[in-house]
């Protein structure tokens, strides 16, 4: 049976794991707030349900605790930072604030941040930056496991390599796209392996190349020892839009590329090229601020498909479902509660 917790609550609690993995009390109630707030958002993929990964992380050497973002090179408003295998959320946020700061001096900043441990959700720092009126864009590799193929391709070559496009609308809630190039997160479907479930067909291939709907093949080894694969969103398109994520987030950072067998580490390891944008500095502002609200209500104004709710901004999702898990708390299905609970024993944490 699942478990429902109010956030608060869970938050304690999966802090409670982090600290016993090393962390210090700042750095677990920040990574354990991510991680809930993820929740909240309805991305379970990149919820608690990560903790016994990171615990495991942490126990084989990959991922750092109590890591700070190093600046490799300080260029006013290009920055090169490594994230020295640091928990993401909070290498991330550091790399983020630097930014900002410098987009606030310069109109803009561009920063390349390699070897960050698991970023979580990028839409987390794109929220970052809209909040500050900044538009916010970001390409991101993933070095974990080649789960996904390319377009025509039989077996997984590159992560899920997320994108995320923030734009400030003034005196309106912000535009945050944030999208894994996979069809779908890898991480919706150890939720749907865990909870016993089949998912759409178009979205993986066995061990063999072959179409499958079994989340399996891409959560526990297959019957030869491999694995399956996910197949990228959108063709030929969002396939490229992968190799750009592996080509910048990886490539250009320093971060590196993945190019290799799949291996049994733990770590999720992020390479991340984020483009920080001030409209005011660039002049446009006000064109902006009044060009942007036309066109999202021109949008709003499309009739809605035949049995759709209609058009939706993206970012609108998310902060529904922040509304009704806040109210109506967070349930973890009993697999994943079960996982988190013997991560929290492997550290000697009860929960
Ligand atoms: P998803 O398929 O749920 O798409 C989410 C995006 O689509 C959001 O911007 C949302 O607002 C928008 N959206 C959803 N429904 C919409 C609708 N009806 N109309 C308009 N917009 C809509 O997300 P995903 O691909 O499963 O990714 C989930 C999360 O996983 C993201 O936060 C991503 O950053 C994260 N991720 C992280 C990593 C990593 O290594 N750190 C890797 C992959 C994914």
């Amino acid at each position: 049976m699942a478990i429902t917790l109010q956030a608060s609550d869970l938050q304690a609690r999966v802090a409670t794991i982090l600290r016993a993995a090393g962390s210090s009390d700042g750095e677990a109630a920040k990574v354990a707030a991510n991680l809930v707030l993820a929740n909240l958002s309805g991305h379970d993929s990149h919820g608690v349900g990560m903790v016994p990964r990171y615990v495991d992380a942490v126990l084989e050497g990959g991922l750092k605790p109590n890591t700070a973002v190093k600046v490799t090179l300080d260029a006013g408003a290009l920055l090169a930072l490594d994230g020295c295998r640091g928990y993401g959320q909070v290498v991330g946020e550091q790399a983020m604030q630097l930014a900002m700061d410098r987009a606030g001096q310069s109109g803009s900043c561009i920063f390349a941040l390699a070897q960050a441990h698991h970023l979580g959700r990028i839409g987390h720092f794109a929220e970052m930056a809209v909040a500050r009126g900044l538009v916010s864009i970001h390409f991101v590799n993933v070095l974990s496991r080649p789960v996904v193929a390319a377009w025509q391709g039989g077996d997984g070559r590159f992560g899920t390599n997320p994108c995320c496009i923030g734009v400030p609308l003034r005196g309106r809630e912000p535009f945050v796209l944030d999208f894994a190039t996979s069809r779908v997160a890898q991480g919706k479907m150890r939720v749907a392996h865990n909870q016993g479930k089949q998912v759409e067909p178009g979205t993986l291939i066995d061990e063999d190349g072959r179409p499958t709907t079994d989340p399996g093949v891409v959560v526990v080894p297959q019957a030869k020892g491999g694995y399956g694969a996910l197949m990228p969103f959108g063709e030929h398109k969002g396939s490229g839009l992968a190799i750009a994520c592996e080509l910048l987030g990886g490539a250009l950072t320093g971060g590196g590329t993945w190019h290799r067998k799949a291996d049994n580490s733990r770590a999720v390891l992020n390479g991340m090229l984020t483009i920080l944008i001030d409209p005011q500095r660039l002049g446009t502002a006000d064109s902006f601020g009044q060009e942007a609200l036309a066109f999202v209500d021109w949008l709003r104004q499309s009739p809605p498909s035949p049995g759709t709710p209609g058009v939706r901004l993206a970012g609108e999702p998310e902060r529904a479902a922040r509304a009704q898990r806040g109210r109506e708390g967070i349930a973890v299905d009993e697999a994943t509660w079960a996982e988190i609970v013997a991560a929290g024993a492997k550290v000697g944490a009860a929960v």
